[in-house]
């Protein structure tokens, strides 16, 4: 691949970012669901003390937050459960000196609760039944501002486009379906029958 080949794919990865952070830029409720929680989904620390951070995507460190975050840990085949054609994860810490990055938080913190989904090539925003957080906002999905979840779920789409991002979520979909790990799905029909929409 020549220089400018490989520049106008870094463009092009940065344009899908940008307009996938632009998308999921929604608040989930009118206000501050935040208040209602404590901003459990932003602690430093879980219980036993451990540090808390979040997993960026393949390829956001690059193209979105490296002039963002300093405090990271590298994440790798040695010592973690990994896809295999990823050579390695960043886990950042955002709790700097000025606390949240709230015009950079990453693709983690703009989709939460949701995850996105790929089964049999069919795309879907799911919520775990496994909850390290437990958001408050799952038992009242009623209040969830749709322009929230339209901007969540066009903003995957568009990363859908970058291959290895694809590749990322088709094999934590995998595991998902495993591990029986879906409570409520979101299609491009609305929620899945027989979910209902509130389940508080
Ligand atoms: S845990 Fe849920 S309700 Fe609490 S701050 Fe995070 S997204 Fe909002
Ligand atoms: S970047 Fe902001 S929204 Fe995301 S976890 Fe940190 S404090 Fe919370």
């Amino acid at each position: 691949m020549t220089d400018k080949n490989k520049k106008s794919i870094r463009m092009d990865y940065q344009a899908i970012f940008k307009k996938a952070y632009h998308l999921m830029d929604e608040a989930i409720i009118a206000g501050n669901c935040g208040e209602r929680c404590g901003y459990h989904c932003c602690r430093r620390n879980d219980g036993d003390g451990k540090r808390l951070g979040m997993y960026l995507l393949p390829l956001e460190y690059e193209y979105m937050q490296s002039e963002v975050v300093t405090d990271y840990d590298l994440h790798r085949h040695q010592d973690y459960n990994m896809p295999p054609k990823i050579k390695k994860y960043y886990y950042i810490y955002c709790h700097l000196a000025n606390g949240c990055l709230r015009n950079h938080r990453p693709i983690q913190c703009r989709t939460y609760p949701f995850e996105p989904h790929l089964q049999n090539g069919v795309f879907s925003l799911v919520i775990e039944k496994e909850q390290i957080h437990g958001c408050v906002m799952i038992r009242g999905l009623s209040e969830w501002r749709q322009a929230f979840i339209d901007g969540v779920y066009n903003g995957w789409l568009e990363l859908l486009k970058i291959p290895v991002i694809k590749y990322h979520i088709e094999y934590l979909s995998k595991e998902r379906i495993v591990a029986n790990n879906i409570m409520i799905r979101y299609t491009s029909n609305g929620y899945d029958h027989p979910i209902k929409k509130d389940i508080g």
